[in-house]
């Protein structure tokens, strides 16, 4: 089946007692069972351990991922912990992209350090780097490609195949391309971890998070946590990201093409010093973006002429483009990520990998594209 067939129908059926076509939301705690002996005989006991909402959402991101099963979880970051908590004990080891998403920096190194967890954030850019990285006690490779907010880019097969050869689990953040665009496990990834808050969700209307297993045994693991933990999506946000997920390659592509048009409209204008977008030519990784997904996403950063105050002058301009937090909505976003995602990132690390004072990320969204370079047209003007 193809993709956009399988977005709307993969892992929902028809209501078998009302016919209702949506997956009803089922907001209930407890499930009456008929007798002791048939305990758990229509698979559900209490709402921790599962619920039919959330399980649709559950089975349509493992056919989209294409893996044995996954677990939805509160939010990304719990998506993110409940892979920590699985794999990791005191006294192990993780490898983790230096670029990613400022709360996974921060929870490797304000939660798990804790806890006796090492971690080394290598360039997972450079296969040869996380080779490098790995020690005995290694037990985790955490990659997150294109990184959150630098666009870097991580050879997942690479990196597969190198922790593969240790018998080591590799697991993708793959927020940023969903698996219309780019499937890990395909890829030689054990784990595909999602905040569908971003682009599966696709509404800027709820907080939640996913992790697809490549394996049953890896996946049983993983909701163990879940279930031990209670760290679980509510039944509202699973029927909420059931509903985005129907329209995720629609928007994608239209996402897509306004942020391929965005980045070549900042790259030819005379106040941007820089611009960063997988889909450029430019593109340091260009060549790796077109092998290893169908397509670039719609996030972009640029640098404007003048460095920090011209860059908070263009944000504050803009009018179409809220700034705000988030990325991979509906609606267009501007972000500086040194103030807002990534302020819990030490200064000297952000240096080092990038993450300059006058980067402003842009989540293009689904306007009309002309009018979404209008407003940067005039934000740039006021410079
Ligand atoms: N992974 C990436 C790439 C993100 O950008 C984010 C949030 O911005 C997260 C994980 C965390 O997700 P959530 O905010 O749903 O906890």
């Amino acid at each position: 089946m193809h993709f956009r067939t399988k977005q709307i129908h993969a892992g929902v059926e028809p209501d078998p007692t009302t016919g209702s076509i949506l997956t009803p939301i089922y907001q209930t705690t407890t499930y009456v069972q008929e007798s002791v002996d048939r305990y758990l005989s229509k698979g559900y006991s209490y709402s921790r351990s599962g619920n039919p909402t959330v399980r649709a959402l559950e089975k349509k991101i493992t056919e989209l991922e294409g893996g044995a099963d996954t677990a939805c979880f509160a939010t990304g970051m719990a998506a993110i912990q409940a892979v920590l908590l699985t794999l990791l004990n005191a006294g192990d080891h993780a490898v983790v992209s230096d670029v990613a998403y400022g709360g996974t920096y921060r929870i490797c190194t304000k939660i798990f350090s804790r806890f006796g967890v090492v971690f080394t954030f290598a360039d997972t850019s450079k296969p040869d780097d996380v080779q490098k990285s790995l020690r005995t006690n290694t037990r985790l490779v955490l990659t997150e490609t294109p990184a959150n907010p630098t666009l870097k880019l991580t050879d997942i097969a690479a990196i597969s195949e190198i922790a593969r050869s240790r018998g080591i689990p590799h697991a993708v953040d793959n927020t940023f391309l969903t698996p219309y665009y780019q499937r890990p496990l395909e890829l030689g990834a054990d784990l595909s971890v999602h905040s569908t808050t971003k682009y599966l969700d696709g509404h800027n209307a709820t907080v939640g998070g996913s992790v697809t297993s490549r394996s049953t045994e890896l996946a049983e693991k993983i909701r163990f946590v879940q279930n031990a933990c209670g760290i679980i999506l509510s039944p509202q946000v699973a029927w909420l990201t059931l509903q985005g997920v129907k329209t995720l390659s629609i928007r994608m592509d239209a996402q897509s093409e306004n942020a391929l048009a965005i980045a070549k409209f900042l790259e030819s204008h005379p106040k941007v010093d820089r611009v960063c977008y997988p889909g450029l030519a430019s593109h340091a990784q260009h060549d790796l973006a077109k092998r290893q997904a169908s397509g670039f996403g719609a996030m972009v950063w640029f640098e404007v002429r003048g460095g920090v105050a011209s860059g908070k002058r263009i944000m504050d301009s803009l009018r179409l483009w809220s700034l705000a937090e988030n990325l991979g909505s509906v609606e267009s976003l501007v972000t500086h990520p040194v103030t807002m995602t990534h302020a819990d990132v030490e200064e000297a690390e952000r240096k080092r990998v990038g993450i300059t004072d006058g980067l402003v990320r842009l989540s293009v969204g689904l306007e009309d594209g002309e009018d979404l370079i209008e407003d940067l047209k005039q934000a740039l003007e006021k410079v």
